[in-house]
């Protein structure tokens, strides 16, 4: 078995997702330059190696606490599969594909040797707002979730507002949480910002909202967890697409994706451990194309990482390959477990489509 190449007759989005479980898995589309695709491992080739790390968060993020991953070797590297756990395996075996790309075939040529990242501040009252930045030396721009379930536009504001008293360029992460009637009202009292993420859930609520506001919006579910991530281009619902690697299936698959959207591209991570977030930087590196700051300094969020963490310097990270520490927390036996399991069902899904 090796890694299939598109058929080129299929018309459908080379980005399967969940409901749509009959497109083609991402592929690694190599030049013919390049050397041939290497074997498809097999489950325990890949369980060989394995290791499941469980990383403490500084806040929960994502309504989690801890980030769990399972880690395994190949010829070219380390490979991280890490979809998070309510995700189904149709969605999840993308995120294995891109796993193996990392392990086995490894990173693309990168076109540039630092990568601008921004600093991510969670839901947190204004007055942590400060201390959070304060983790990601030099950043000059600010991610600040907003529309958090349970909280007030008040709330919003005064959390933006005291980012922008640290780093003047914000920008602001509704994850869907918005109607579109909340959302041109939250971005008229939030004022000035660089762009506005996903403030609504559908690509069609997103157009509505970059036809009504002078704010650049900026899609991240409607192209990650989308059938097809071009819809957004065709409906003009964003000035900037957020990818990221795992979900899209692998820095390849991100790369072909980027060259086909008519817009700015921001890569970002998934929360990833610092095994996942290389290849995170390793496609936003080989990006022909890269003009804002990248979501890739989440690993100040772990309180120890599974390997040396992406640390910012000047406001940016370097690309390079990351190994596992001997000491990164490890997964109770029944967590190791689970994930196994969940990688044998997603394996089976890559290699018997
Ligand atoms: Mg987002």
């Amino acid at each position: 078995m090796v890694f299939s190449q598109p058929s080129g007759k299929n018309k459908t989005s080379p980005f399967g997702t969940s409901d749509d479980r009959k497109s083609p898995v991402p592929t690694f589309r190599l030049k013919p330059k390049d050397a041939p695709p290497p074997s498809m491992p097999t489950a325990d080739d890949l369980l060989e190696s394995a290791r499941v790390v469980s990383l403490p968060m500084r806040t929960m993020f994502r309504g989690i606490t801890v980030r769990e991953a399972l880690l395994f070797k190949g010829p070219a590297g380390w490979g991280e599969f890490a979809p998070f756990p309510e995700y189904d395996d149709a969605e999840s075996r993308l995120w294995l594909a891109a796993g193996i790309e990392a392990a086995y075939l490894g990173a693309p040529q990168p076109l540039r040797d630092a990568v601008d990242v921004n600093a991510t501040v969670p839901a947190v009252p204004a007055d942590e707002v400060a201390a959070i930045i304060g983790r990601y030396p030099g950043a000059k721009t600010v991610k600040v979730k907003v529309a958090e379930p349970g909280q007030t536009l008040a709330d919003d504001v005064d959390r933006v507002a005291a980012a922008r008293d640290v780093v003047p360029n914000v920008r602001i992460d509704a994850n869907g949480a918005w109607t579109v009637d909340q959302a041109i009202a939250a971005i008229a009292a939030i004022g000035d910002v660089e762009y506005v993420e996903q403030p609504c859930r559908t690509v069609e609520e997103l157009a509505q909202v970059r036809r009504s506001v002078d704010a650049l919006i900026a899609a991240d579910e409607s192209i990650r967890r989308s059938t097809d991530p071009m819809r957004v281009a065709k409906a003009e619902a964003a000035d900037i697409a957020v990818l990221k690697v795992a979900p899209l299936g692998g820095m390849r698959s991100l790369l072909n994706l980027a060259a086909r959207l008519p817009m700015d591209v921001v890569v970002s991570s998934a929360l990833d451990t610092a095994i996942g977030m290389s290849a995170g930087v390793a496609a936003a590196a080989a990006l022909p194309n890269l003009h804002r700051a990248c979501g890739l300094g989440t690993g100040a969020m772990f309180t120890r990482d599974a390997g040396m963490s992406f640390r910012m310097h000047d406001g940016a990270v370097e690309p390079r390959s990351v190994v596992p520490s001997d000491d990164a927390p490890l997964a109770s036996a029944a967590r190791r477990l689970w994930w196994e399991e969940r990688l044998r069902r997603c394996h089976a899904l890559l290699v018997n489509r």
